[in-house]
């Protein structure tokens, strides 16, 4: 059985890792000759918009499922019509566009931050009057690892995007950015959970996560101090998107924690960095469950094995000796070039309380101490893993 996944990226190179002991076999479709995945599976080297090489790619195929999210959705229709796409068109859609997610999180119950559309520079004025300072203003589409976003502290701030910001269109066919109220969160947590073709689901322990400069940093799995009435209102919120999209595969949603509720800030409908500790760190990984559920076969259970961090590699990566050296610690590299700001592999740290991980975390060599990747900040937080 032939898998096509579109986008050759680490988060594809992974599943087809996952998916080997299983027996399937991989073709992948992305644009750039150096998708990490030609390494170890067969691939088309073409744009999203050529239905030539898409009609190729699709030919034999099983069914097709994605890593990218920003997957142009008219491809994902044009290959719908030849082959079963999953998850479906319509969650890519939905996904892609920060508007409709948290209008539909809205619709569905989920609790958000409050949110204005915003059209351009001449609209950026009322929407700041009615949200109020301090804001985040997003681009609608095509953000990711925090690009495209303007934190508005001041009216000096606002001022400086303005100036930034193409005018308003008087009636744009999508609205280009949304200004959101800044969330003072006590933390960020997100749930990773699957449904299958079957209409089974399963749910991961809720992950505690740690940005800095938008980029995903440091995850801890599951997340410490979790009070259980949270970890069902998140999963209430992905049985609610489940339900509302005919959802197949694995779904990630990002929440604020604050004043002891969650607020939904985005949704992935595809696995997600704060799911790679379940490699390691669960019974069965992210991965393995979302080719699982794509393919119609009974799911693996998501219960977690002690304690995990997993640490992005941003950029540059560290002395691989020194990484293992620490008991219970596992590399992953994804054979991408070193450029600033790239995710360019892992490390998972396993043990069997919070109290060994943090002392395991510790261990970790100078490389990991380094400001920008939390963890000191974490190991003397008031509580953090050691309270
Ligand atoms: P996003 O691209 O929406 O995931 O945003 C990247 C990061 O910016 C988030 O993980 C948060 O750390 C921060 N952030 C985004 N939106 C908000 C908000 N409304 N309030 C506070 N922090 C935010």
């Amino acid at each position: 059985m032939t898998i096509g996944i579109l986008g050759g990226g680490q988060l594809g190179y992974m599943l087809a890792l996952a998916g080997y002991p299983l027996g399937l076999h991989f073709r992948f479709f992305d644009p750039s000759p150096e998708a990490p995945v030609g390494r170890i599976a067969s691939r088309v080297t073409a744009d999203f918009s050529d239905e030539a090489a898409l009609e190729k790619f699709a030919s034999g195929l099983e069914l097709v499922t994605y890593e990218f999210e920003n997957v142009p959705v008219e491809a994902v229709r044009y290959l719908a019509e030849r082959v079963p796409v999953l998850p479906s068109a319509k969650a890519l859609e939905v996904a892609q566009d920060r508007i409709s997610e948290k209008t539909l999180f809205q619709e569905l119950g989920i609790p958000t931050t409050e949110f204005e559309p915003v059209t351009g520079a001449d609209a950026l004025d009322s929407a700041v009057k009615k949200i109020g300072l301090p804001a985040i203003l997003k681009t609608c589409r095509m953000g990711y690892d925090g690009k495209g976003q303007w934190h508005l502290r001041t009216p000096d701030d606002v001022a400086r995007a303005k100036s930034e910001l193409p005018a308003a269109q008087a009636s744009p066919n999508r609205i280009p950015y949304i200004l959101e109220k800044f969330v003072p969160f006590t933390r960020e947590l997100s749930v990773i959970a699957v449904r299958s073709r079957t209409g089974e689901t399963a749910v991961y322990p809720l992950v505690e996560n740690h940005h800095r400069g938008g980029i995903l940093r440091l995850s801890i799995a599951p997340a410490p101090h979790l009070d259980p009435a949270i970890q069902r209102s998140a999963e209430q919120a992905a049985r609610a998107v489940f339900d509302e999209l005919e959802y197949v595969g694995v779904l990630a949603i990002e929440f604020f924690e604050q004043n002891g509720r969650l607020l939904a800030n985005e949704m992935a409908p595809r696995v997600h960095n704060s799911g790679h500790w379940t490699i390691e760190g669960a019974l069965t990984s992210q991965f393995e469950n979302h080719l699982r559920s794509v393919v119609g076969l009974p799911l693996g259970s998501t219960l977690a094995i002690g304690c995990s961090a997993m640490l992005n590699l941003i950029g540059e990566t560290p002395d691989a000796a020194e990484v293992l050296a620490v008991r219970d610690a596992h590399l992953h590299l994804y054979g991408k070039a070193p450029r600033a700001g790239r995710k360019l592999g892992h490390v998972t740290l396993r043990a069997s309380s919070s109290e060994q991980l943090a002392s395991r975390l510790s261990e970790l060599s100078s490389f990991f101490h380094r400001p920008e990747y939390c963890l000191d900040a974490i190991l003397s937080r008031p509580a953090s893993l050691r309270a």
